[in-house]
């Protein structure tokens, strides 16, 4: 069997090397593309298909205890959705949580290879190590949780730079993490004494810091250590009317903070769809007078590079939104009356995570202007390098619903059919019925491939398809020179639901309806150098602090090499923190 192979007259979007609908022939070797291969290479003729470069997803929940604890929660999902076993393939279940495996497999079929889960609390993290065997086809990383940690808070205090620094590179290196992940500064931690926390500078209990320097200080350990990807951010006042004031207060505080190596973007901003509520002018923050925030968060990104962004895009129907935000989900809980799962163990923890089972529905006001504030932000923002598509899956939706997301910004049609769908009183609430612009197949490309890669630092070899990028591919089942695509919107997900074959690795993986093979997959993990007497003084204090404030011990959180060794692909990363 042969390990080359050359993909014949497909018409390419590869927006990281410029390449807009060409047509142009893919070689691949050894899992890698490169400038040509021998004639003894297996040949693929993909006749006029679109092929992109395998899809990046930076903000997926598939592993980690909340998904453990919201499918214990909800076995009425899986009851919905058996998946049988199939030739080699595992059998288990689909609809909102798949299981493990069915994960790998889904995203493949849609043309995904690389993903992002964005948040496992540090000492947890091998829990989810062990859950990752089991997610095949996918390069996964895993963002480490930071915003509610009592040391993160002790090297603020102590106005301690380096040791905050080196607190996020140990935690990273014993918990294989890809990047850091802040999640309602403060106010988490507040939920341990009942409480969140509402204004940027107000002080959180037990301590003499804010929200603001939380999040401004955690910014510039991440510039200082050079990690590959910006800090990662949910932001506070999640899910509450008005809440677009804070989400803009909270990018204008980090604004201004250098990026590393000259990168303009200091943070990545998340989910945006839950954090973009704008409130009627003059009225008061009630659900009645939600309007949409999407518009005035776009105009604020046309003005400003120094943020990217993800959507959080709602779905109609049913989801199982899951947090870090203990208090969010205590208040989702008291507007739904329905399961609530507190996972107070993680209270302790960087964590403090909730999860409530959602459905979203198009006669609800509030959920008909949630959906118009995501696609009027991306439809209104220049610069799509800086706007991911996502659902925060399963939050806002589960991933599998991405091709029709694709449609809605494909499509005016699609759009304009779904907004007679939602509730009456929504259209004048957002800008979206009057926005004209449609997204090519190069915009999704840049959305969905090159934007996210290059967001998460993996620019050189995911996301793009010039020689030397991993041979993670994607062709689509549409000939873009014969089709008008934005006219038939059902062609449009069709095309994005199953892929006519998704390479992983240069291993065809997945054809239309089937899943035809495994491949060689990774676990990307950072690993921070810093000077070494600092590292060997933070990792003394952090160990004796653990020790004395938590429950748990610190050799908690080392996750073993023969859980890693198999899997882990690291960045070695040196920051000024490293000089
Ligand atoms: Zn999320």
């Amino acid at each position: 069997m042969t390990d080359e192979i050359l993909l014949k007259g497909g018409i390419v979007y590869d927006p990281l090397n410029g390449i807009n609908g060409e047509e142009a022939d893919i070689a691949v070797r050894d899992g890698k593309i490169v400038d040509r291969v021998s004639h003894k290479a297996k040949v693929y003729d993909l006749d006029g298909r679109a092929v992109l470069p395998g899809g990046v997803d930076l903000h997926s929940h598939i592993i980690g205890s909340k998904i453990g604890t919201a499918r214990a929660m909800a076995p009425e999902y899986h009851r919905t959705e058996p998946v049988p076993r199939r030739g080699r393939l595992r059998s288990g279940v689909g609809s909102v949580l798949p299981s493990s495996f069915v994960i790998g497999y889904r995203y493949s079929q849609m043309g995904y290879t690389t993903v992002i889960d964005p948040a496992i609390p540090a000492v947890k993290a091998l829990g989810a190590w062990e859950e990752v065997a089991d997610v095949p086809l996918l390069d996964v990383g895993m963002l480490s949780l930071f915003s509610n940690s009592m040391l993160t808070f002790h090297y603020i205090q102590e106005d301690d730079m380096a040791g905050l620094a080196a607190y996020i590179a140990w935690t990273l290196r014993m918990a294989g993490g890809y990047g850091v992940k802040v999640v309602n500064p403060g106010g988490t931690y507040a939920w341990a004494h009942h409480m969140n926390v509402h204004d940027l500078d107000e002080s959180i209990p037990d301590w003499e810091i804010t929200p603001r320097e939380i999040l401004r200080n955690l910014v510039s350990a991440v510039e200082h250590l050079g990690l590959p990807h910006t800090v990662h951010l949910h932001p506070n006042n999640l899910g509450t009317v008005g809440n677009i004031e804070t989400t803009i207060a909270q990018l204008e505080a980090v604004r201004g903070i250098r990026g590393h190596r000259g990168r303009p973007q200091v943070i990545h901003l998340t989910h945006i769809s839950f954090e973009s509520l704008g409130c009627l002018e003059g009225e008061e923050p009630e659900w009645k007078n939600v309007v949409s925030g999407g518009l005035e968060l776009a105009e604020y990104a046309n003005r400003h590079n120094h943020f990217t962004a993800d959507l959080g895009q709602i779905a109609f129907g049913p989801a199982m939104t899951m947090t870090a935000d203990g208090p969010f989900q205590f208040r989702l809980y008291g507007i739904v009356r329905g399961k609530w799962s507190n996972i107070a163990v993680d209270v302790e923890l960087p964590g403090g995570a909730g999860v409530v089972p959602y459905t979203y529905s198009p006669k609800s006001l509030t959920n008909s202007v949630q959906w118009m504030i995501s696609l009027e932000y991306a439809l209104s923002v220049c610069d799509l390098w800086r706007c991911v598509i996502t659902t925060d899956s399963p939050n806002a939706a589960p991933f599998t619903q991405y091709p029709l997301i694709i449609s809605w910004l494909m499509s005016k049609k699609q759009r304009s059919e779904w907004i007679q769908r939602i509730h009456p009183a929504a259209a004048k609430k957002s800008t979206l019925p009057d926005i004209e612009r449609e997204w090519s197949l190069y915009d999704v490309a840049v959305s969905t491939r090159a934007a996210p890669a290059r967001i998460l630092g993996l620019e050189h070899h995911k996301g793009h398809l010039g020689i030397g990028a991993d041979a993670d591919i994607a062709v689509l089942d549409v000939r873009p020179n014969d089709a008008n695509v934005t006219e038939k919107p059902k062609d449009i997900v069709k095309a994005f639901s199953k892929t006519y074959m998704t390479f992983k690795h240069g291993v065809l993986v997945a054809k239309g309806e089937t899943v035809v093979a495994d491949a060689p997959r990774h676990v990307l993990t950072v690993h921070p150098v810093i000077e070494e007497s600092t590292w060997d003084r933070v990792s003394s204090e952090v160990e004796s602090l653990i020790d004395r404030w938590y429950v748990h011990s610190h050799d908690n959180y080392a996750v073993p090499a023969r859980y890693r060794t198999p899997l882990e692909a690291t960045v070695r990363v040196r920051g000024s923190a490293g000089r």
